[in-house]
């Protein structure tokens, strides 16, 4: 293992590749399979294996792990097929029928989805709070509560939560709190440090990098917990490829240099996409116009390249006409490859503890790793179509 003195960008090249490493090819070797077989009857009797069946992970997955860990600054990293377990796992870990749960109200929608149904139908029942009450989340907090769900900047609107603040009261009432690190890729942002019990990310997003692979990563410092999540991940049969983990593998050693280009193409997006017309208002943490940028200075060491953008009043077919100019914006779901997106969301649907007020349509953004001249012209295209003949 690498040494604590080494920063995040050099960690995540020389962590999860042993010197020993039997192949002495760079990467670790993509080890699939299913059976793993015993030398000897004892050895099988006493399951004396670091390795015993490929459900429970085989070197290609220890090494993933080992450089989570590097990143997070965790003892202890799982990974699941998708992000979405990542997050499912550790709820299911710590909750039982007649458990109260806290989650974000901005939270991933599916998120949301897996409360309201699965959870619910397991007699988990789940209160969503407004992503601003860091710590007034103290008065939500009863006998029968778990855990407490953060995600921070929240999903489509972009709230920074107090995760300092909020850790002390989950502490203070000894319930777990659980932070979805997806936004800030474990790089910019360090939940664990942060007094966060689990730090949870779909590495399906700027680990993988490539919009080729899915996965989550699941990191905490208490081996309790680690036993309880790794038990619960077992049991739901969750296990990741060693293909798949192999790719994201690859995707965390160029991280550290992807992600300070989608800082800034994003943030020279963000502050053009401001004074624009057509633009009511951005969704940026890094932005000074917004609400809860100080706290994002205080915590985190930068931005990736994902925001919103809130458009004056336009109509549908304007709409229609704007997404249908763009050529580098992709239009499709999830965030994180090398490539731009931008899709209109709807986070009215979504709410329940906040009801989102604001009027007209917003958008978000994923400034891709393109030149960002490239990618201005394209949107100066786009809101040209749009405002055509308006
Ligand atoms: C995309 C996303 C997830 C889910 O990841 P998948 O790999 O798509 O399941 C979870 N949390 C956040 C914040 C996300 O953006």
């Amino acid at each position: 293992m690498p040494d604590d003195a080494l920063t995040d960008q050099t960690k995540l090249i020389a962590s999860g590749r042993e010197k020993s490493d039997k192949s002495h090819m760079v990467n670790p070797a993509i080890e699939r399979g299913s059976t793993v077989l015993f030398p000897d009857y004892k050895t099988f009797r006493d399951r004396k294996k670091p390795f015993f069946y490929g459900r429970m992970g085989t070197p290609t997955h220890r090494a993933l792990e080992q450089t989570v860990c590097a990143l997070e600054g965790a003892e202890h990293a799982m990974l699941t097929p998708s992000g979405l377990a990542a997050v499912i796992v550790p709820i299911l870990a710590l909750s039982k029928p007649g458990s109260h749960i806290l989650v974000t109200d901005n939270a991933y929608d599916p998120v949301r989805g897996f409360c309201q149904n699965l959870a619910k139908q397991y007699g988990i029942e789940t209160e969503f709070y407004d992503p601003c009450l860091n710590d007034g989340i103290e008065a939500l907090i009863g006998e029968t509560t778990t855990l407490i769900l953060a995600e921070s900047p929240g999903s489509l609107t972009f709230e920074v939560q107090d995760i300092p603040a909020m850790a002390k009261i989950a502490h203070k009432n000894k319930v777990n709190l659980l932070v979805d690190n997806s936004w800030a890729a474990g790089y910019f942002f360090k939940p664990l440090a942060h007094g966060a019990d689990i730090s949870i990310q779909a590495a399906t997003k700027y680990p993988s990098g490539h919009s080729d692979a899915m996965s989550g990563f699941m990191a905490t410092n208490d081996s309790k917990l680690a036993d309880r999540i790794e038990r619960t991940r077992r049991d739901l049969g969750y296990a990741i490829s060693a293909d798949e983990a192999a790719l994201v593998h690859r995707g965390l050693r160029s991280m550290a240099a992807r992600l300070p280009v989608h800082m800034s193409n994003g943030l020279a997006l963000a502050q053009w996409l401001e004074q624009r017309q057509e633009v009511a208002k951005v969704l940026h943490p890094a932005l000074s116009s917004h609400p809860q940028h100080d706290l994002w200075k205080r915590d985190f060491s930068g931005a990736t390249g994902l925001f919103a953008v809130l458009l004056a009043p336009v109509r549908e077919e304007q709409l229609e006409r704007f997404f249908n100019r763009l050529e580098l914006f992709g239009m499709g779901y999830s965030w994180g490859g090398y490539e731009s997106l931008c899709i209109p969301t709807e986070p009215v649907y979504y709410r329940t503890a906040c009801p989102w007020q604001e009027e007209g349509q917003l958008l978000r953004i994923h400034a891709g790793l393109e030149d960002v001249k490239d990618l201005q012209a394209d949107l100066d295209r786009a809101f040209a179509a749009m405002t055509d003949g308006a």
